[in-house]
């Protein structure tokens, strides 16, 4: 039978379910002050004052679509700024301070900024002024690129500190057999290169610059092995997925051959990338320590 306090237990935890299920991850303590208390960044600080991706902004609380980076400019004030919301998205409120208006993202209530009008900063004469640590970014388009060059752990950890780099996952490719395990590809029969997968924002950071960077961050001089790591799974290579992929490869190739780099990196059409197991992901970030494997040296 159920007592009174069960039902209340039981009512509080669907309550907390269905939180859950519209709220995203928990909120670290900055982005608590923030976006519950209603505090603010500091100016000149934030992920996105300065940024010129193209796609959507979205609520770090609930992921409810809020503000359309074409709608975004440059006011000089330190925080992003936006003359529109996606309509709907945002509530206007009166600040505490009864002088400014607060914005908050409508579904959910989390603190944005402020809302400012008649500054004459566009034809709109409306400046949202958000804080980046409210917000998500989700570009409107993203391309793939895969490398492999040497140990995944330390080429993951060091693409994935680009800016304009969204993820990056450790893997398999470029072998011969279906769903490989990092003990089968010890053994060297199943032809696949450690090799990582990075999903980026081709407006922000070009696949050019993110194939130099592969470039310095491991030795494309050195075959079949990385320092310590010897094995065919250690070799260099380029697994491209567009022909301009494969064309930018094969000229920054040439140039550091010009440059007298006696180049081993293969240049190789993209197949099944297979993800590694779950504790070969995030490596270095979860070990809290620098790669040994990966160090960046200037090469163009
Ligand atoms: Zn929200």
């Amino acid at each position: 039978m159920m007592t009174k306090t069960t039902l209340f237990l039981f009512a509080l935890l669907l309550g907390q379910f269905s939180t859950a299920q519209t709220m995203n991850k928990e909120l670290t303590q900055e982005e608590q002050r923030v976006i519950l208390h209603k505090g603010t960044e500091m100016p000149f600080s934030g992920k996105y004052y300065n940024f010129t991706g193209k796609g959507t902004y979205v609520c770090k609380q609930c992921n409810a679509p809020l503000y359309r980076s074409s709608d975004k400019f440059d006011s000089g004030c330190g925080w992003p700024s936006f003359d529109d919301e996606i309509p709907g998205a945002v509530r206007r409120q009166p600040d505490a301070d009864s002088r400014r208006t607060e914005i908050v993202c409508a579904k959910c209530g989390g603190h944005l900024g402020h809302v400012f009008i008649g500054e004459g900063f566009t034809p709109k004469n409306t400046r949202h002024c958000v804080n980046s640590i409210s917000l998500r970014f989700i570009p409107a388009q993203t391309e793939t690129a895969i490398f492999a060059g040497g140990c995944f752990w330390g080429v993951e950890y060091m693409m994935g500190k680009e800016p304009g780099v969204i993820s990056v996952e450790s893997g398999y490719t470029g072998g011969t057999t279906q769903n490989p395990t990092y003990e089968e590809v010890c053994t060297h029969t199943t032809g696949h290169a450690e090799a990582v997968r990075i999903v980026f924002d081709p407006t922000v950071v070009s696949y050019e610059t993110l194939a130099k960077l592969f470039f310095e961050i491991h030795d494309p001089t050195q075959k079949n092995r990385q320092g310590p790591d010897v094995g065919n799974q250690y070799r260099s290579e380029i697994f491209y997925t567009t022909p301009e992929q494969q064309k930018i490869a094969e000229r920054l190739i040439a140039q550091l051959k010009v440059k007298g780099y006696d180049v081993v990196t293969a240049v190789t059409p993209a197949t099944t990338f297979w993800k590694a197991e779950e504790y070969h992901q995030d490596y270095y970030d979860r070990k809290g320590t620098l790669p040994y494997c990966h160090k960046y040296t200037k090469r163009f």
